[in-house]
């Protein structure tokens, strides 16, 4: 705990205790224009890495965002003459609003759709900037005179160390924000947007949010660049800087602090060391230790043919060599840049900091921070009190896909407190109800009422709101979080603290209650010791029953579990059973698809079968096991033949 600490925040005070006093040492004005351009490109790289490392998505509007904070900046000053604090406020609201309003139609589509809305954005942004003349300039270009900060005018080294100050809060509330339900959010809704969704959270406003405050800090940064050029032309902000900041954050490595600012640090530092002859010898000697690194990192970990791993090292070379014999490698830095890059893509899929900081944890075994201990279950789960009144009805439900009608008129009655069995042959609609129930799908027609009032359709997120919550057929875990984090995702009722106070990082309290929290469903399941592991790297059984504690977390009235002994060993059948049982004592209502009849007659109180969409028989397992219809359904057999005494084990 103590060696994390002193690891972690020591690397983080060493970095800002040499950048802080750089300027007291060097007192060269090129340093020191290069390292405010550092603090600034470190707070637009962190803002980028939001929306392309955190929510997965590509996003190329940001280097129009730092064009349009800039100008926000420039006009508040020249027009209505704000201050220094007050023009970066407002080039924050320009960010924040224009991302809102872009994130807003734009986040309903995906992956290439959403790059080109975000490219028709700045396309378009950059078009305003230029026409606009009578506000901008046009292409002439804007100069601007850098405002006073509370009655202090600020020289180029007040102005450094203002960027740097700005660059640390930025990044301390980011940091807040990622260690908090915000940032598991982010990355669960890029794993699995249907389980975020199903789990109550919201991938839509999670991510508008996101993309929203990614684009504030564009918008800021931009304020600080308009006061550090103090010239501004629309021209800057268009895509070849777009390419370049994207660069920035995969060459570094994205879901990271680090990487940002290591990736803010080679697109400042790069194109102006590359035009001097000696340093060029350096960096390029240095691109070409990281693709050879680079590249047997990737053979080693079988993610990379052998000719991936040697074409960008030849290239590389030959752009060493080739730097003794030509006049001018001025133009090469590009060449060099994409080299780097397709290296790192290639060999180092977490970037340059991602595979650092992994590299490092191991090498000094750093733990992580210890775990509170579990919550009592009680207050977690709360019994809940059976009563007779229906926890579900469905009212001649129906949905159809097309032709098909998967189902076709379900009516039926799940009690409180009981296990509800739902069975019948592959194909016969089971899944499909459980979609419509659950807001998947929405009906073709219909009703379903829990607890008397009508659920609403068509929506996973207000369903789940409700109090349904489900496991899936296919597991929907979110692979990349851990397991704790997993069901920590779900928690509902322990997230209060408003965005605002999570950023000032007033949320830890109710963190670590969530975790005490997600260690006891964990428990209950048995997953206690695997808290720390990724989802993706448990067995298969865990996963299954990772995904039950999920669901538990949102504290649901009904449990739906889809064949949740689907392709599980036998001895994992017993313990799952054992699970719900535990579940059930605790007076949650579940539905069971189940194909083990034995698992079904152990646990259910009543069993609905289907069959081509509809109900066909209905009562305990042991009615419903001779049921000549329910007979004829799974094993083909006639109404008048032998009918056998029980239905096989597992059908
Ligand atoms: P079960 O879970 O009982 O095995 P399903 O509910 O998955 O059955 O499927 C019932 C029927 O509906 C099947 O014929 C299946 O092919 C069809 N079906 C299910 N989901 C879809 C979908 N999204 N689009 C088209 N057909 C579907
Ligand atoms: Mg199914």
């Amino acid at each position: 705990m103590l060696k994390r600490l002193l690891f972690i925040r020591g690397a983080e005070l060493i970095a800002l205790a040499i950048l802080a006093t750089i300027p007291l040492t060097v007192s060269n004005t090129y340093v020191l224009g290069l390292l405010t351009l550092l603090a600034i490109y470190g707070i637009l790289l962190i803002g980028l890495d939001v929306t392309v490392g955190y929510l997965g998505q590509v996003n190329l509007a940001h280097a129009a965002f730092l064009g349009l904070g800039a100008y926000a900046a420039g006009l508040s000053v020249s027009l209505l003459g704000f201050g220094m604090l007050g023009a970066l406020a407002v080039s924050m609201a320009i960010g924040l609003i224009l991302g809102g309003l872009l994130a807003f139609p734009a986040l309903r589509l995906e992956g290439p759709q959403f790059a080109l809305a975000t490219l028709s954005f700045s396309a378009l942004s950059t078009t305003v900037l230029n026409e606009w003349e009578g506000l901008t300039m046009g292409a002439q270009g804007l100069s601007i005179t850098r405002p006073e900060l509370f009655g202090f005018s600020l020289k180029a080294q007040g102005f450094y160390w203002l960027c740097l100050v700005l660059l640390v809060l930025v990044w301390l509330a980011m940091r807040n924000l990622l260690s908090s339900q915000w940032g598991r959010a982010f990355e669960a809704l890029r794993d699995s947007p249907i389980a975020t969704d199903a789990m109550g959270v919201g991938t839509y406003r999670h991510k508008v949010a996101g993309f929203a405050f990614g684009s504030s800090l564009g918008g800021l940064a931009g304020g600080l660049y308009a006061f550090n050029f103090q010239y501004l032309q629309p021209q800057s902000f268009t895509y070849d800087l777009m390419v370049i900041l994207l660069l920035g954050v995969v060459l570094g490595g994205r879901k990271s602090l680090w990487g940002a600012f290591f990736g803010a640090t080679l697109i400042v530092l790069l194109p102006n060391l590359l035009s001097n002859r000696l340093l060029f010898e350096i960096i390029s000697g240095l691109g070409l230790l990281l693709a050879i690194f680079a590249g047997a990192q990737g053979l080693k970990n079988k993610t990379t043919q052998p000719f991936q791993a040697i074409a960008p090292v030849i290239a590389m070379g030959m752009l060493v060599v080739g730097g003794y014999m030509v006049e001018n490698t001025e133009n090469w830095r590009k060449a060099i840049f994409a080299l780097m890059l397709f290296s790192v893509v290639v060999g180092l899929p977490d970037g340059v900091m991602g595979f650092t900081a992994r590299y490092l944890t191991r090498l000094f075994r750093i733990a992580p921070p210890d775990l509170p201990p579990a919550s009592a279950l009680d207050e977690v789960l709360p019994a809940q009190q059976a009563d007779s009144k229906p926890m579900l009805e469905l009212k001649n439900l129906k949905r159809y896909f097309g032709g098909v009608k998967a189902v076709d008129g379900i009516s039926m009655t799940v009690r409180t407190g009981h296990i509800h069995g739902l069975i019948g042959p592959n194909g016969s609609g089971k899944s499909t109800a459980v979609n419509v129930i659950s807001g998947l799908y929405a009906p073709t027609s219909g009703d379903i009422l829990l607890q008397g009032k009508s659920l609403p359709k068509g929506s996973l997120f207000k369903v789940a709101r409700t109090g349904v919550s489900r496991t899936f057929q296919n597991l929907q875990l979110f692979g990349e979080l851990s397991a704790l984090d997993n069901v920590m995702l779900a928690l509902k009722g322990v997230y209060r603290s408003p965005l605002p106070l999570v950023l000032l990082g007033f949320a830890r309290a109710e963190e670590k209650r969530a975790q005490a929290d997600a260690l006891a469903l964990l428990e209950l399941v048995g997953l206690q010791h695997m808290a720390r592991v990724h989802a993706r790297d448990l067995t298969y059984g865990s996963q299954r029953f990772l995904e039950i504690a999920r669901a538990l977390a949102c504290k649901p009235k009904l449990l739906i579990l889809d064949e949740p002994a689907a392709g599980l060993a036998h001895p994992d059948v017993n313990v799952l059973v054992d699970i719900i049982k535990r579940i059930h004592q605790r007076g949650v209502t579940i539905i069971l698809i189940e194909h083990h009849m034995d698992v079904v007659s152990t646990l259910c109180d009543v069993v609905t079968v289907l069959d081509g969409g509809l109900v066909i028989a209905e009562g305990t397992t042991e009615e419903v096991k001779r049921n000549p219809l329910v007979i004829k359904a799974y094993l083909g057999i006639a109404d008048d033949t032998d009918v056998p005494d029980v239905i096989p084990a597992v059908i």
